[in-house]
């Protein structure tokens, strides 16, 4: 979002030899070619909207983004649409939910509300679709049950379709078929028929929680998309749009076959160039946060950056004579901002007195009805956010501590606890893994989830105590000692010829032997936050299914604590490695590669992985 992103627009004519080839397509499937009717105009545009990657971002933040204003864009294409006899498509390509609070607590739901009121088209199912797992219960605690239940929550709560045809249940060997989840659509927009395809990355059930999507796997998209796209074209569509959740990167828009601005290994680059000419007029992509307004294979691809801080648009201009497409208008991909500051060009926050921006030569001015839609579960999120859990804190709990993390202190402290018989637990706040610090005053539900708003389960393993110091020490060695988070066992950090050394001690005292078996708990990869407490190094035991969810256990655990000594939160949030003495500490700090703690500090608390 660092360059002008508005303004340009670039002219893509088909070759005529693409459209030669397509009137060739349409003859050999005997498409029905309905002639205009003599009072039309031979051309008519239908324009292609896409979002993608929201993560749930419904509200504007600095000026930029949010649904209400996002529609405000929308509806002016609409009117214009409206006055030339044209349609708009509305299509979103997936990762639309897991993120923001507001949306994360109503697992999408308030999401869903305003898209159901902007009327959207159709939407790609993402990876983090997946992410919220099974249906929650009133006070946001998951219920046991179909892991796969909020996503279908989602799809039957929206009136246009989830499509997904490259989401293979493996018991059927077909495209799953949940209600309202489906490969593609076929619909009538302006008098042409359309036909669009949902698909998602190769990667895509890699990229949430494994517990999730078990017994789902993912086909290639270019074969699917083909076979798709070709089916619809058989049932009469005469525009095939991709809502895809698979993306690329360019960083100039302004001249839609050249690419040299693009990353070239970009997946969806790949698919194109595979797919039979004139089969896909359009791909609206996602799920690398990246932008694109361009033309591959003759297909115009689009892609929006993430969380609605602009939108892609392409203008496919049909011909109602031929009943062909006559050519399609890519536009780079436009803020969607309130009030540019006429000299920086930032978005600021809109004022009463500030001139709103045009679209379509009308003032853009965010939507009061996907404001009033968005209420309700707003209402229910905002209520949930205030619960109080018993316990007021007299002092801050941080994230980064001098030596060690006392918030990840206090939450493998309520991981242990949750253990019986766990003589230890460890967990990595270095990169993201703790997203907010928990300030002081009453602990509310809503501040523990700012601080860990996934849906990640607490994993056993046994380490030996050999196995266990190798770790703790490759993380003090990298410097990220202040995001270690341990309870149960003692950490006496110094330096030797050799490098960094650690002795580990059982919290009473005894050493704890390098033979020594020890039932550890941290928290199951992968996360959704980078690499928070990765057991790889400890064994490698994922997630079980049925294990607890890692915020619920420190939610109990507060509740539990609300009747215990403060003193008792003392002691799990200041546990940190000791060091001999002041040389020690520089001789560790100097011994660490240089990934230092800064790293953590200037981490984005609001960037998921695609
Ligand atoms: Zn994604």
């Amino acid at each position: 979002m660092r360059r002008k992103q508005s303004g340009t627009t670039a002219r893509l004519i088909v070759p005529g030899v693409l459209a030669l080839a397509f009137l060739w397509f349409a003859r050999a499937t005997h498409l029905p070619r309905l002639a205009a009717a003599p009072d039309q105009p031979a051309l008519v545009t239908l324009s292609i909207v896409g979002t993608s990657d929201l993560h749930g971002a419904a509200f504007p933040r600095n000026g930029l983004g949010g649904l209400p204003l996002l529609a405000g864009y929308v509806n002016n294409l609409r009117a214009a649409r409206a006055s030339d006899g044209g349609a708009v498509l509305l299509i979103d390509s997936g990762d639309t939910f897991q993120g923001d609070v507001e949306s994360n607590l109503s697992e999408g739901a308030v999401i869903v509300d305003a898209y159901n009121a902007m009327r959207y088209t159709a939407e790609a199912v993402g990876n983090h679709d997946f992410d919220f797992g099974s249906v929650d219960s009133p006070t946001a605690r998951q219920l046991p049950g179909d892991l796969r239940g909020a996503l279908k929550a989602r799809a039957a709560q929206a009136r246009y379709p989830f499509l997904a045809a490259n989401l293979i249940d493996d018991a059927t060997g077909r495209p799953v078929e949940w209600p309202n989840v489906r490969p593609s659509v076929l619909l009538h927009a302006a008098g042409v028929t359309v036909g669009v395809v949902g698909v998602m990355t190769i990667d895509a059930l890699r990229s949430t929680l494994a517990a999730n999507v078990q017994g789902l796997r993912v086909a290639p998209l270019g074969a699917t998309i083909a076979t798709e796209a070709s089916k619809l074209r058989a049932a009469g569509a005469e525009v095939v749009v991709v809502a895809s959740h698979a993306g690329g990167r360019c960083e100039r828009f302004d001249q839609p076959a050249d690419l040299s601005s693009c990353e070239s290994e970009s997946e969806i680059f790949q698919v194109a160039k595979g797919l039979p000419h004139s089969l896909v007029d359009v791909i609206a992509a996602g799920h690398t946060h990246g932008g694109l307004a361009h033309q591959v294979n003759g297909i115009g691809i689009i892609q929006p950056f993430s969380r609605g801080q602009a939108f892609s648009r392409v203008d496919v201009v049909f011909d109602r004579r031929t009943r062909s497409v006559a050519r399609i208008q890519l536009f780079a991909p436009r803020r969607v901002c309130a009030q540019p500051d006429p000299i920086t060009e930032n978005c600021v926050p809109a004022t009463a007195s500030a001139v709103p921006t045009k679209y379509e030569g009308r003032a853009v001015t965010p939507d009061p009805a996907i404001v009033r839609v968005m209420a309700p579960a707003l209402q229910r999120v905002h209520t949930l956010q205030a619960t109080t859990l018993g316990v007021s804190l007299d002092v801050p709990i941080r994230r980064l501590g001098d030596l060690g993390s006392p918030l990840g202190n206090l939450f493998a402290e309520a991981l242990r606890d949750a253990v019986p018989g766990a003589d230890a637990a460890v967990i990595n706040n270095a990169a993201r893994g703790l997203w907010a610090d928990l300030p002081d005053g009453p602990m509310t539900f809503g501040r523990l989830y700012d601080v860990f708003p996934f849906d990640n389960r607490v994993v056993r393993i046994t380490v030996t105590g050999a196995e266990l110091g190798r770790w703790v020490a490759a993380e003090i060695r990298q410097g990220r000692r202040g995001g270690l988070g341990i309870s149960g066992v003692a950490v006496r950090a110094g330096c030797l010829a050799d490098g960094i050394h650690v002795d580990l001690l059982r919290t009473v005292g005894r050493p704890i032997h390098d033979e020594d078996r020890l039932l550890a708990v941290t928290i199951g990869a992968p996360t959704l936050s980078g690499s928070l407490a990765s057991p790889a190094p400890l064994g490698g035991v994922g997630p079980t299914e049925n294990a607890p969810i890692v915020r619920e256990v420190v939610e109990d655990w507060f509740r539990r604590l609300g009747r215990l000594a403060q003193g008792r939160l003392d002691d799990a949030t200041h546990r940190s490695p000791e060091y001999a003495d002041a040389q020690t500490v520089d001789c560790v700090a100097l011994n660490a590669s240089g990934r230092s703690q800064s790293r953590v500090a200037s981490a984005s608390p609001h960037r998921a992985t695609p």
